[in-house]
């Protein structure tokens, strides 16, 4: 229980890897505010689920990730309802793929909200309450888009390249603070946004989705195999640890060797 007494919150908690953050920074003692969409009895059940198992306060806060008087209004509550908010996990995110000459604007404008902006604003209302207790984690999930490109994804990967920009600024700003600030970087994670991509490709190729899943891993890693939002949890775990207390400004790949190539 290395993380009791601290606060954690989860942006886009609610499915994939956030839900998988959540549940293993919870094993290890955190209180969560968790945060995404979905429907309200979902969410709730949730909720329930995890501070049973993990005998853990968790609340819920629905801030829109694209509003940053939301995102404030989500530290804030953090804060005052949990306590000593000194872990934020950045990992709301969406995708939207075309190439950019037809890239919709608006499309572009969400996606570098929801995936970019998002993780900033948060920071900005974080950092204070992390620096009047000393200690503080910050972990910002981009991907390995934040570090090569692929076809069709302009604004994922631009929003996800400046993930890593906005990282290595916090840790240089932060170092002697006694907080810290990194990016995790996954390949591929089967998770709804990666399900959506494989039923797309699937019905404009005629393909099987099985299918489509082994083409998806053999174009990008090497080792063919999806990462688990339960593996993400545990990277994310060990940033927050005392083990990592002098690793910052960091984009550390958990890919299956996709960017070693
Ligand atoms: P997911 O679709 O399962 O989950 C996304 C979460 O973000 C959900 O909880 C959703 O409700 C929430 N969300 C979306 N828009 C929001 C908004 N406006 N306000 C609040 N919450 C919002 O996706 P995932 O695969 O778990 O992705 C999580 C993160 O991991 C994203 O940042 C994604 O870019 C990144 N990532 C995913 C993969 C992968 O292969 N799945 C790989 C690399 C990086």
């Amino acid at each position: 229980m290395s993380l009791h007494g601290k606060t954690a919150i989860v942006t886009g908690s609610t499915s994939g890897i956030g839900l998988g953050i959540a549940h293993a920074l919870a094993a290890e003692g955190a209180a969560i505010m968790l945060n995404g969409f979905g429907e309200a009895a979902d969410i709730e059940a949730i909720r329930q689920d995890m501070a049973a198992r993990h005998g853990v306060q968790v609340r819920y806060h629905g801030a829109d990730m694209r509003r940053a008087h939301e995102i404030a209004d989500m530290v804030a509550a953090a804060d005052g309802e949990l306590g000593c908010l000194q872990i934020l996990v950045n990992n709301a995110g969406i995708q939207f793929t075309a190439s950019i000459e037809d890239f919709p604007a608006e499309r572009w404008d969400a996606v570098l909200a929801v995936n970019l902006s998002s993780a900033f604003h948060a920071m900005r209302a974080a950092i204070p309450r992390m620096k009047s207790s000393g200690w503080g984690r910050i972990v910002n999930i981009a991907s390995a888009h934040g570090l090569v490109a692929s076809a069709n994804k302009a604004a994922y990967v631009a929003a996800k390249h400046g993930v890593i920009g906005l990282t290595k600024v916090a840790g240089v700003e932060l170092a002697n603070d006694g907080i810290t600030c990194n990016a995790i970087c996954p390949g591929w994670v089967l998770t709804p946004l990666v399900q959506k991509q494989i039923d797309a490709r699937a019905q404009t190729e005629g393909r099987t989705g099985a299918e489509v899943e082994c083409a998806l891993l053999a174009e990008k890693q090497p080792m063919l195999a999806f990462s688990t939002p339960e593996q993400i949890g545990a990277m994310c775990v060990y940033l927050c640890s005392e083990g990592a207390r002098t690793v910052t400004g960091a984009a550390m790949s958990i890919d299956g060797g996709w960017t070693a190539v």
